[in-house]
Protein backbone atom coordinates (compact mmCIF):
# COMPACT_ATOMS: atom_id res chain seq x y z
CA UNK A 1 0.00 0.00 0.00
CA UNK A 2 1.56 3.96 -0.65
CA UNK A 3 0.83 6.43 2.01
CA UNK A 4 0.50 9.09 -0.50
CA UNK A 5 -2.98 6.89 -1.52
CA UNK A 6 -3.82 6.91 1.86
CA UNK A 7 -6.80 9.38 2.87
CA UNK A 8 -6.35 8.04 6.38
CA UNK A 9 -2.84 8.71 8.11
CA UNK A 10 -1.28 8.88 11.63
CA UNK A 11 -1.31 12.03 13.69
CA UNK A 12 1.39 13.99 15.07
CA UNK A 13 0.06 14.07 18.65
CA UNK A 14 -2.01 12.04 21.02
CA UNK A 15 -5.81 11.97 21.84
CA UNK A 16 -6.17 13.69 25.06
CA UNK A 17 -8.93 11.32 26.34
CA UNK A 18 -6.79 8.34 26.08
CA UNK A 19 -6.93 5.96 29.07
CA UNK A 20 -4.67 2.96 28.08
CA UNK A 21 -2.04 2.54 25.80
CA UNK A 22 -4.13 0.65 23.18
CA UNK A 23 -6.43 3.70 22.74
CA UNK A 24 -3.83 6.02 22.61
CA UNK A 25 -1.81 4.22 20.57
CA UNK A 26 -4.19 3.20 18.09
CA UNK A 27 -6.06 6.21 17.62
CA UNK A 28 -2.74 8.50 17.14
CA UNK A 29 -1.96 5.80 14.60
CA UNK A 30 -4.52 5.87 12.56
CA UNK A 31 -6.24 2.03 13.41
CA UNK A 32 -8.89 3.13 15.19
CA UNK A 33 -11.48 6.20 15.96
CA UNK A 34 -13.78 6.15 18.73
CA UNK A 35 -17.71 7.18 17.93
CA UNK A 36 -18.14 7.13 21.69
CA UNK A 37 -17.52 5.44 24.80
CA UNK A 38 -16.87 1.64 23.95
CA UNK A 39 -17.96 2.11 20.43
CA UNK A 40 -14.92 1.90 17.82
CA UNK A 41 -14.39 2.38 13.92
CA UNK A 42 -11.84 0.39 12.46
CA UNK A 43 -9.35 2.08 10.18
CA UNK A 44 -7.40 0.41 7.31
CA UNK A 45 -4.53 -0.49 8.97
CA UNK A 46 -6.97 -1.25 11.71
CA UNK A 47 -9.17 -3.29 9.94
CA UNK A 48 -5.92 -5.17 8.80
CA UNK A 49 -4.98 -6.26 11.70
CA UNK A 50 -8.63 -7.33 12.81
CA UNK A 51 -8.59 -9.81 9.92
CA UNK A 52 -5.34 -11.53 10.00
CA UNK A 53 -5.98 -11.89 14.16
CA UNK A 54 -9.38 -13.24 12.90
CA UNK A 55 -7.57 -15.89 10.24
CA UNK A 56 -5.52 -17.44 13.36
CA UNK A 57 -8.41 -18.13 15.44
CA UNK A 58 -10.60 -19.84 12.51
CA UNK A 59 -7.38 -21.69 11.30
CA UNK A 60 -7.51 -22.90 14.58
CA UNK A 61 -11.24 -23.54 14.89
CA UNK A 62 -11.22 -25.54 12.05
CA UNK A 63 -8.43 -27.11 13.02
CA UNK A 64 -10.76 -29.26 15.89
CA UNK A 65 -13.50 -29.33 13.67
CA UNK A 66 -15.64 -26.10 13.81
CA UNK A 67 -17.98 -25.02 11.04
CA UNK A 68 -17.85 -21.76 10.60
CA UNK A 69 -21.58 -19.75 10.30
CA UNK A 70 -22.77 -16.48 11.02
CA UNK A 71 -25.59 -15.73 13.30
CA UNK A 72 -27.89 -12.68 13.37
CA UNK A 73 -26.90 -9.68 15.53
CA UNK A 74 -30.56 -8.42 15.64
CA UNK A 75 -32.64 -11.39 17.51
CA UNK A 76 -36.32 -11.93 18.48
CA UNK A 77 -36.79 -11.03 22.66
CA UNK A 78 -39.00 -14.84 22.47
CA UNK A 79 -35.67 -16.45 22.91
CA UNK A 80 -34.48 -14.31 25.24
CA UNK A 81 -37.29 -15.11 27.49
CA UNK A 82 -37.09 -19.10 26.96
CA UNK A 83 -33.52 -19.19 28.28
CA UNK A 84 -34.33 -16.64 30.92
CA UNK A 85 -31.72 -13.95 29.41
CA UNK A 86 -34.66 -11.51 29.45
CA UNK A 87 -34.60 -10.88 33.00
CA UNK A 88 -31.62 -11.70 33.95
CA UNK A 89 -28.66 -10.62 31.48
CA UNK A 90 -28.34 -6.87 32.58
CA UNK A 91 -25.52 -6.03 29.40
CA UNK A 92 -28.57 -7.20 27.20
CA UNK A 93 -29.62 -4.31 24.95
CA UNK A 94 -33.33 -4.62 24.24
CA UNK A 95 -35.06 -2.52 21.60
CA UNK A 96 -38.94 -1.63 21.02
CA UNK A 97 -39.90 -1.75 17.21
CA UNK A 98 -42.44 1.00 16.41
CA UNK A 99 -44.86 -2.52 15.80
CA UNK A 100 -44.44 -2.81 19.83
CA UNK A 101 -42.49 -5.98 19.28
CA UNK A 102 -39.35 -6.06 21.37
CA UNK A 103 -35.91 -7.78 19.99
CA UNK A 104 -32.43 -8.24 21.82
CA UNK A 105 -29.04 -7.07 20.74
CA UNK A 106 -26.62 -10.52 20.79
CA UNK A 107 -24.23 -10.48 23.10
CA UNK A 108 -23.57 -14.24 23.02
CA UNK A 109 -25.19 -16.73 20.65
CA UNK A 110 -26.18 -19.68 22.86
CA UNK A 111 -30.02 -18.79 22.39
CA UNK A 112 -30.04 -18.34 18.54
CA UNK A 113 -27.33 -21.37 18.02
CA UNK A 114 -29.80 -24.11 19.65
CA UNK A 115 -32.57 -22.73 17.94
CA UNK A 116 -30.48 -23.59 14.61
CA UNK A 117 -29.19 -26.58 15.41
CA UNK A 118 -32.07 -28.43 16.55
CA UNK A 119 -33.14 -28.42 13.25
CA UNK A 120 -29.95 -30.55 12.40
CA UNK A 121 -29.01 -32.42 15.60
CA UNK A 122 -32.04 -35.56 15.99
CA UNK A 123 -29.81 -38.87 16.34
CA UNK A 124 -26.78 -39.86 18.20
CA UNK A 125 -25.43 -40.19 14.98
CA UNK A 126 -25.38 -36.42 14.22
CA UNK A 127 -23.50 -36.04 17.20
CA UNK A 128 -20.55 -34.22 18.31
CA UNK A 129 -21.14 -30.93 16.46
CA UNK A 130 -18.96 -27.86 16.93
CA UNK A 131 -20.25 -25.02 15.46
CA UNK A 132 -18.72 -21.73 15.85
CA UNK A 133 -18.54 -17.53 14.25
CA UNK A 134 -17.37 -14.46 14.11
CA UNK A 135 -19.42 -11.33 14.71
CA UNK A 136 -20.17 -8.23 16.89
CA UNK A 137 -21.73 -8.70 20.20
CA UNK A 138 -23.55 -5.89 22.30
CA UNK A 139 -23.20 -5.15 26.00
CA UNK A 140 -24.44 -2.32 27.89
CA UNK A 141 -21.58 -2.12 29.76
CA UNK A 142 -21.75 0.63 32.75
CA UNK A 143 -18.00 0.93 32.45
CA UNK A 144 -17.13 0.77 28.88
CA UNK A 145 -13.20 1.68 28.94
CA UNK A 146 -9.48 1.00 28.21
CA UNK A 147 -9.82 1.54 24.53
CA UNK A 148 -10.90 -1.44 22.70
CA UNK A 149 -10.40 -3.72 25.50
CA UNK A 150 -14.17 -3.57 27.15
CA UNK A 151 -16.39 -2.22 24.74
CA UNK A 152 -20.14 -2.16 24.19
CA UNK A 153 -19.89 -3.24 20.71
CA UNK A 154 -17.04 -6.11 20.04
CA UNK A 155 -15.71 -8.47 17.84
CA UNK A 156 -16.20 -12.00 19.19
CA UNK A 157 -15.61 -15.39 18.35
CA UNK A 158 -17.73 -17.94 19.71
CA UNK A 159 -18.17 -21.47 19.32
CA UNK A 160 -20.82 -24.04 20.95
CA UNK A 161 -20.17 -27.41 20.70
CA UNK A 162 -22.82 -30.60 21.32
CA UNK A 163 -22.33 -33.90 22.74
CA UNK A 164 -23.80 -37.03 23.27
CA UNK A 165 -22.87 -36.91 27.00
CA UNK A 166 -20.27 -35.63 29.66
CA UNK A 167 -17.22 -37.53 29.05
CA UNK A 168 -17.68 -36.61 25.25
CA UNK A 169 -17.52 -33.63 26.28
CA UNK A 170 -14.76 -33.23 28.40
CA UNK A 171 -12.35 -34.73 25.82
CA UNK A 172 -13.41 -32.04 23.40
CA UNK A 173 -12.97 -29.45 26.48
CA UNK A 174 -9.27 -30.42 26.56
CA UNK A 175 -8.84 -30.10 22.68
CA UNK A 176 -10.15 -26.78 22.49
CA UNK A 177 -8.53 -25.84 25.44
CA UNK A 178 -5.16 -26.47 23.95
CA UNK A 179 -6.52 -24.79 20.64
CA UNK A 180 -6.64 -21.89 22.76
CA UNK A 181 -3.18 -21.90 23.92
CA UNK A 182 -1.50 -22.66 20.24
CA UNK A 183 -3.55 -19.55 18.88
CA UNK A 184 -3.04 -17.42 21.49
CA UNK A 185 0.69 -18.09 21.25
CA UNK A 186 0.57 -17.57 17.37
CA UNK A 187 -1.00 -14.18 18.51
CA UNK A 188 2.16 -13.74 20.23
CA UNK A 189 0.69 -14.07 23.51
CA UNK A 190 1.54 -16.08 26.71
CA UNK A 191 -2.25 -16.89 28.01
CA UNK A 192 -2.73 -18.14 31.76
CA UNK A 193 -5.44 -20.31 32.24
CA UNK A 194 -7.52 -19.76 35.47
CA UNK A 195 -10.04 -22.15 36.51
CA UNK A 196 -13.13 -19.98 37.86
CA UNK A 197 -16.77 -20.57 38.80
CA UNK A 198 -19.08 -20.70 35.88
CA UNK A 199 -20.77 -17.37 36.66
CA UNK A 200 -24.27 -16.97 34.90
CA UNK A 201 -24.11 -19.37 32.75
CA UNK A 202 -23.98 -22.62 35.34
CA UNK A 203 -22.36 -24.10 38.32
CA UNK A 204 -19.70 -25.56 36.83
CA UNK A 205 -16.39 -25.28 36.46
CA UNK A 206 -15.26 -22.62 33.53
CA UNK A 207 -12.07 -21.49 31.98
CA UNK A 208 -10.07 -18.34 31.53
CA UNK A 209 -7.24 -16.87 29.40
CA UNK A 210 -5.73 -14.75 30.67
CA UNK A 211 -2.58 -12.56 29.79
CA UNK A 212 -1.02 -10.06 32.23
CA UNK A 213 -0.91 -6.81 31.46
CA UNK A 214 -0.95 -3.26 33.90
CA UNK A 215 -4.61 -2.57 31.64
CA UNK A 216 -6.65 -5.51 33.18
CA UNK A 217 -9.29 -6.02 35.11
CA UNK A 218 -8.57 -9.45 36.45
CA UNK A 219 -6.96 -9.46 39.56
CA UNK A 220 -4.71 -12.91 39.60
CA UNK A 221 -2.33 -15.22 41.30
CA UNK A 222 -0.15 -17.00 38.49
CA UNK A 223 3.28 -19.25 38.64
CA UNK A 224 6.18 -17.90 36.19
CA UNK A 225 7.23 -21.57 35.90
CA UNK A 226 4.09 -23.27 34.69
CA UNK A 227 0.40 -22.10 33.12
CA UNK A 228 -1.20 -22.28 36.77
CA UNK A 229 -3.03 -19.08 37.73
CA UNK A 230 -6.61 -18.14 39.68
CA UNK A 231 -8.65 -15.38 40.05
CA UNK A 232 -8.48 -13.66 43.38
CA UNK A 233 -12.11 -12.57 42.75
CA UNK A 234 -13.61 -16.21 42.33
CA UNK A 235 -11.36 -18.34 44.99
CA UNK A 236 -9.49 -17.12 48.14
CA UNK A 237 -7.77 -20.77 48.50
CA UNK A 238 -4.16 -19.20 47.71
CA UNK A 239 -2.01 -15.89 48.52
CA UNK A 240 0.57 -14.36 47.54
CA UNK A 241 4.30 -16.48 48.01
CA UNK A 242 2.15 -19.90 48.35
CA UNK A 243 4.08 -22.39 46.63
CA UNK A 244 2.68 -23.51 43.41
CA UNK A 245 0.04 -25.97 43.58
CA UNK A 246 0.67 -27.46 40.21
CA UNK A 247 4.43 -27.42 39.54
CA UNK A 248 5.62 -26.72 42.86
CA UNK A 249 8.67 -25.09 41.67
CA UNK A 250 7.65 -21.51 42.36
CA UNK A 251 5.65 -19.05 44.76
CA UNK A 252 2.48 -17.56 43.31
CA UNK A 253 2.81 -13.72 42.47
CA UNK A 254 0.10 -11.45 41.78
CA UNK A 255 -0.90 -9.58 38.97
CA UNK A 256 -3.64 -7.63 37.02
CA UNK A 257 -4.45 -9.91 33.33
CA UNK A 258 -6.83 -9.47 30.86
CA UNK A 259 -9.72 -12.31 29.94
CA UNK A 260 -8.54 -12.43 26.35
CA UNK A 261 -10.66 -15.80 26.39
CA UNK A 262 -12.83 -18.13 28.39
CA UNK A 263 -14.53 -21.70 27.80
CA UNK A 264 -17.85 -23.30 29.87
CA UNK A 265 -19.44 -26.15 30.72
CA UNK A 266 -22.97 -25.60 29.86
CA UNK A 267 -24.96 -28.57 30.94
CA UNK A 268 -27.83 -29.23 29.42
CA UNK A 269 -29.24 -25.41 30.10
CA UNK A 270 -30.03 -24.62 26.62
CA UNK A 271 -30.63 -28.26 25.10
CA UNK A 272 -33.16 -28.55 27.50
CA UNK A 273 -34.48 -25.13 27.38
CA UNK A 274 -35.27 -24.98 23.51
CA UNK A 275 -35.76 -28.87 23.66
CA UNK A 276 -32.86 -29.66 21.42
CA UNK A 277 -33.04 -33.26 21.70
CA UNK A 278 -31.64 -36.47 19.84
CA UNK A 279 -32.91 -40.24 19.97
CA UNK A 280 -29.59 -42.32 20.90
CA UNK A 281 -28.89 -45.76 20.40
CA UNK A 282 -31.34 -47.24 22.31
CA UNK A 283 -34.08 -44.39 20.54
CA UNK A 284 -34.40 -42.92 23.68
CA UNK A 285 -35.28 -38.94 24.15
CA UNK A 286 -31.72 -37.26 25.17
CA UNK A 287 -30.61 -33.73 26.09
CA UNK A 288 -26.83 -33.17 23.75
CA UNK A 289 -24.49 -31.38 26.74
CA UNK A 290 -23.27 -28.25 25.61
CA UNK A 291 -20.29 -26.42 25.35
CA UNK A 292 -19.33 -22.35 24.99
CA UNK A 293 -15.76 -20.71 23.64
CA UNK A 294 -15.27 -17.38 23.58
CA UNK A 295 -12.77 -15.63 22.31
CA UNK A 296 -12.65 -11.49 22.59
CA UNK A 297 -11.14 -10.75 19.36
CA UNK A 298 -10.78 -6.63 19.56
CA UNK A 299 -10.00 -7.15 23.06
CA UNK A 300 -7.18 -9.42 22.11
CA UNK A 301 -6.10 -7.02 19.55
CA UNK A 302 -6.17 -4.12 22.55
CA UNK A 303 -3.47 -6.41 24.76
CA UNK A 304 -1.30 -7.28 22.10
CA UNK A 305 -0.43 -3.45 21.85
CA UNK A 306 -0.56 -3.26 25.53
CA UNK A 307 2.43 -6.08 25.68
CA UNK A 308 3.74 -4.69 22.49
CA UNK A 309 4.67 -1.37 22.67
CA UNK A 310 7.40 1.51 23.48
CA UNK A 311 7.53 4.83 23.83
CA UNK A 312 7.58 5.84 19.75
CA UNK A 313 4.50 3.49 19.11
CA UNK A 314 3.27 -0.38 18.72
CA UNK A 315 5.66 -3.22 18.02
CA UNK A 316 3.14 -5.30 16.28
CA UNK A 317 4.17 -9.65 16.81
CA UNK A 318 5.07 -10.32 13.21
CA UNK A 319 1.77 -12.82 12.74
CA UNK A 320 -0.57 -10.16 13.22
CA UNK A 321 1.43 -6.89 11.64
CA UNK A 322 -0.54 -4.47 9.36
CA UNK A 323 2.26 -4.89 7.26
CA UNK A 324 5.61 -6.97 7.47
CA UNK A 325 7.91 -4.07 5.72
CA UNK A 326 7.58 -0.57 6.07
CA UNK A 327 9.72 1.06 3.31
CA UNK A 328 10.71 4.19 3.76
CA UNK A 329 12.46 5.90 1.12
CA UNK A 330 14.51 9.51 1.52
CA UNK A 331 14.26 11.36 -2.26
CA UNK A 332 14.73 7.96 -3.69
CA UNK A 333 11.54 8.05 -5.35
CA UNK A 334 12.30 5.89 -8.55
CA UNK A 335 14.55 3.08 -6.65
CA UNK A 336 11.73 2.72 -3.94
CA UNK A 337 9.23 1.78 -6.43
CA UNK A 338 11.51 -0.59 -7.80
CA UNK A 339 11.51 -2.72 -4.61
CA UNK A 340 7.89 -2.21 -3.71
CA UNK A 341 7.45 -3.77 -7.13
CA UNK A 342 9.74 -6.49 -6.34
CA UNK A 343 8.76 -7.19 -2.41
CA UNK A 344 4.91 -7.27 -3.26
CA UNK A 345 5.64 -9.65 -6.54
CA UNK A 346 7.54 -12.04 -3.74
CA UNK A 347 4.37 -12.03 -1.88
CA UNK A 348 5.81 -9.93 1.15
CA UNK A 349 2.75 -7.18 2.30
CA UNK A 350 4.72 -3.99 1.87
CA UNK A 351 3.85 -0.35 3.08
CA UNK A 352 5.54 2.11 1.32
CA UNK A 353 5.52 5.84 2.39
CA UNK A 354 5.69 7.61 -0.56
CA UNK A 355 4.70 10.70 0.57
CA UNK A 356 6.93 14.18 0.07
CA UNK A 357 7.72 14.24 4.09
CA UNK A 358 10.86 14.75 6.04
CA UNK A 359 13.06 11.85 6.61
CA UNK A 360 12.08 12.76 10.54
CA UNK A 361 8.41 12.86 9.98
CA UNK A 362 8.21 9.40 8.23
CA UNK A 363 10.73 7.34 10.71
CA UNK A 364 8.56 8.99 13.85
CA UNK A 365 5.31 7.57 11.46
CA UNK A 366 6.96 4.31 10.82
CA UNK A 367 7.81 3.80 14.97
CA UNK A 368 4.21 4.67 15.46
CA UNK A 369 2.52 2.47 13.15
CA UNK A 370 4.91 -0.33 13.79
CA UNK A 371 5.64 -2.60 11.19
CA UNK A 372 8.35 -5.33 12.40
CA UNK A 373 10.70 -4.63 9.33
CA UNK A 374 11.73 -1.05 8.38
CA UNK A 375 13.53 -0.66 5.06
CA UNK A 376 15.05 2.70 4.56
CA UNK A 377 16.03 3.83 0.77
CA UNK A 378 17.88 6.72 0.53
CA UNK A 379 21.11 8.11 -1.23
CA UNK A 380 23.62 7.29 1.52
CA UNK A 381 22.33 3.33 1.74
CA UNK A 382 22.50 3.47 -2.24
CA UNK A 383 26.40 4.64 -1.98
CA UNK A 384 26.75 1.97 1.41
CA UNK A 385 25.52 -1.22 -1.08
CA UNK A 386 21.86 -1.49 -0.71
CA UNK A 387 18.90 -0.52 1.93
CA UNK A 388 19.17 -0.29 5.63
CA UNK A 389 17.12 -2.44 7.41
CA UNK A 390 15.37 -2.13 10.99
CA UNK A 391 13.90 -4.20 13.01
CA UNK A 392 11.22 -2.68 15.10
CA UNK A 393 12.49 -3.81 17.78
CA UNK A 394 15.84 -3.65 17.73
CA UNK A 395 17.94 -0.40 17.74
CA UNK A 396 21.07 -1.18 15.22
CA UNK A 397 20.29 -1.30 11.30
CA UNK A 398 22.00 -3.09 8.68
CA UNK A 399 22.70 -2.81 5.15
CA UNK A 400 21.65 -5.69 3.15
CA UNK A 401 22.48 -5.18 -0.93
CA UNK A 402 18.91 -4.90 -2.61
CA UNK A 403 19.11 -8.27 -4.71
CA UNK A 404 19.10 -9.69 -0.61
CA UNK A 405 16.25 -8.07 0.45
CA UNK A 406 13.38 -10.12 -0.27
CA UNK A 407 14.99 -13.74 1.32
CA UNK A 408 16.24 -11.96 3.98
CA UNK A 409 13.10 -10.46 5.09
CA UNK A 410 11.31 -13.86 4.43
CA UNK A 411 13.96 -15.27 6.80
CA UNK A 412 13.21 -12.62 9.47
P1 LIG B 1 -15.52 -9.95 31.33
O1 LIG B 1 -15.40 -10.68 32.62
O2 LIG B 1 -14.24 -9.33 30.89
O3 LIG B 1 -16.70 -9.02 31.30
P2 LIG B 1 -17.13 -12.03 30.25
O4 LIG B 1 -16.97 -13.07 31.29
O5 LIG B 1 -18.34 -11.20 30.24
O6 LIG B 1 -15.82 -11.08 30.24
P3 LIG B 1 -17.81 -13.64 27.93
O7 LIG B 1 -19.20 -13.23 28.01
O8 LIG B 1 -17.55 -15.07 28.18
O9 LIG B 1 -16.89 -12.72 28.84
O10 LIG B 1 -17.20 -13.25 26.51
C1 LIG B 1 -16.14 -13.99 25.86
C2 LIG B 1 -14.94 -13.10 25.64
O11 LIG B 1 -15.31 -11.86 25.03
C3 LIG B 1 -14.22 -12.68 26.92
O12 LIG B 1 -13.30 -13.66 27.31
C4 LIG B 1 -13.54 -11.39 26.51
O13 LIG B 1 -12.30 -11.67 25.87
C5 LIG B 1 -14.49 -10.81 25.48
N1 LIG B 1 -15.32 -9.72 26.05
C6 LIG B 1 -16.30 -9.83 26.98
N2 LIG B 1 -16.85 -8.64 27.24
C7 LIG B 1 -16.21 -7.74 26.45
C8 LIG B 1 -16.34 -6.34 26.23
N3 LIG B 1 -17.25 -5.62 26.87
N4 LIG B 1 -15.50 -5.75 25.34
C9 LIG B 1 -14.57 -6.47 24.66
N5 LIG B 1 -14.41 -7.79 24.81
C10 LIG B 1 -15.21 -8.43 25.69
MG1 LIG C 1 -18.68 -9.29 31.03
Amino acid sequence: MKMSKMGIHPEKSAPKDADTINHRLLVQAGFVRQLMAGVYTYLPFGLIVLRKIEAIIREEMDAIGGEEILMPMLQPAEIWKTSGGWDHIDVLFKIKSRTEKDYALGQSQEEVVTTVMKEFIRSYRDLPRAIYHIQWKFRDELRAKSGILRGREFLMKDMYSFHENQEDFEKYYEVAKKAYLRLFSRLGLTSKVTEASGGGFSEKISYEFEVLTDAGEANILYCDSCEFCVNVDDISKYKVGDRCPKCDKDDLKSATASEVGNVFDLGRKYTEAFDLSYTDQNGEKKYPIMGCYGIGVTRTMGVIVEKFHDDKGIVWPKNIAPFLVHLVDIQQQEEAEKIYNSLKQDGIDVLWDDRELSAGAKFADSDLIGCPIRVVVSARSISAGGVEVKMRNETESKIIPIDKLSSFVKNV
